[in-house]
């Protein structure tokens, strides 16, 4: 195996250009997300999807035609406390927290794990990839992915599609090349490299942000803490929910012994209640039945 590669995203420097979604759509031929696809024989150009209104983000999440999504976070400050709520027209100090989202390519990928019929492989790059013809569309991975990051589309297994996500440009690094939407980013937000290399780049930019007074920039998966590390690892410079990303993502391995235990109590609870309801039936009979008798 080649050694692991993958990206480092630094929001710190990201403009919001979305060249990387650009890019990305270009390289892999993925569609426009249209409110209405055209007609075959061009009698209707099809129609473009309504504004978001969240900010300009337009794009909305990851989709199976959106591999990448640059998150807007409008930020500001609301009687003195930090606000991320962009329909307040007294807020002050507006700035935004961008970031361009992506699959993570996990070391350890729930998604992977849960695959029931080995589509989804790990490459020699350590990324995460899902071979089209090898997926029967059953969603398992859509489900495990704690990221939302896996889509479907198309129209094979009778209509279900096959799951979709970023390859981490699987077929340009085959040929030596950077991945399209790193390859694209002009502020160099989006980093792509050996792993061991891009964790040294991010320490060094923390350090220069905290000594800069920015205290608040921390690293997101760039070590084994969430997941076995992400081989797509992030510089935030707020909370990881504050973009959408959850602190302790969970392999669906560890939910499975709470969730046992949770569906056993329900199971002795449910018997309980049908035993006492039994018994108060039949002693509802018994007591008729004397009456009966009695009479
Ligand atoms: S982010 Fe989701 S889709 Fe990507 S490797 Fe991890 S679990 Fe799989
Ligand atoms: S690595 Fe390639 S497939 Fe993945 S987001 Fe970037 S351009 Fe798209």
């Amino acid at each position: 195996m080649s050694q692991p590669m993958g990206f480092y995203t630094d929001t710190s420097v990201c403009i919001g250009c979305k060249a990387c979604q650009v890019a990305c759509h270009q390289w892999n031929d993925l569609e426009a997300e249209l409110a209405e696809q055209p007609a075959a024989d061009g009698s209707n150009p099809g129609a473009t999807r309504a504004l978001t209104g969240m900010s300009y983000d337009n794009t909305g999440s990851l989709s199976a035609v959106n591999w990448r999504h640059v998150r807007f976070i409008e930020k500001s400050e609301l009687n003195g406390q930090a606000s991320y709520e962009p329909t307040d027209a007294s807020r002050d100090n507006l700035q935004w927290l961008m970031m361009s989202d992506v699959c993570k390519h996990c070391v350890n990928a729930p998604c992977l794990d849960v695959c029931p019929t080995g589509a989804i492989m790990r490459t020699e790059f350590d990324s995460v990839y899902i071979q089209q013809q090898v997926c029967n569309g059953c969603r398992d991975c859509m489900a495990a992915c704690p990221f939302g990051v896996i889509h479907m589309s198309g129209s094979e297994n009778e209509g279900k599609g096959t799951a979709k996500k970023c390859t981490l440009c699987y077929d340009r690094m085959q040929h030596g090349l950077t991945p399209a939407c790193a390859q694209a980013c002009p502020t160099a937000s989006i980093q792509f490299g050996p792993i061991e290399e891009l964790r040294q780049r991010a320490d060094a930019r923390v350090k220069q942000l905290h000594d800069q007074g920015l205290t608040q920039a921390r690293l997101y998966g760039a070590d084994e803490q969430i997941l076995g590390g992400l081989n797509a690892f992030y510089l935030l410079m707020d909370e990881p929910e504050v973009y959408s990303l959850p602190s302790n993502p969970k392999l669906p391995s560890r939910t499975v012994l709470p969730s046992s235990l949770w569906s056993i109590g329900s199971a002795l609870a449910m018997a309980v209640i049908g035993l006492v309801s039994f018994r108060k039936r039949r002693m509802d009979r018994f007591a008729e039945e004397r009456r009966e008798e009695v009479r």
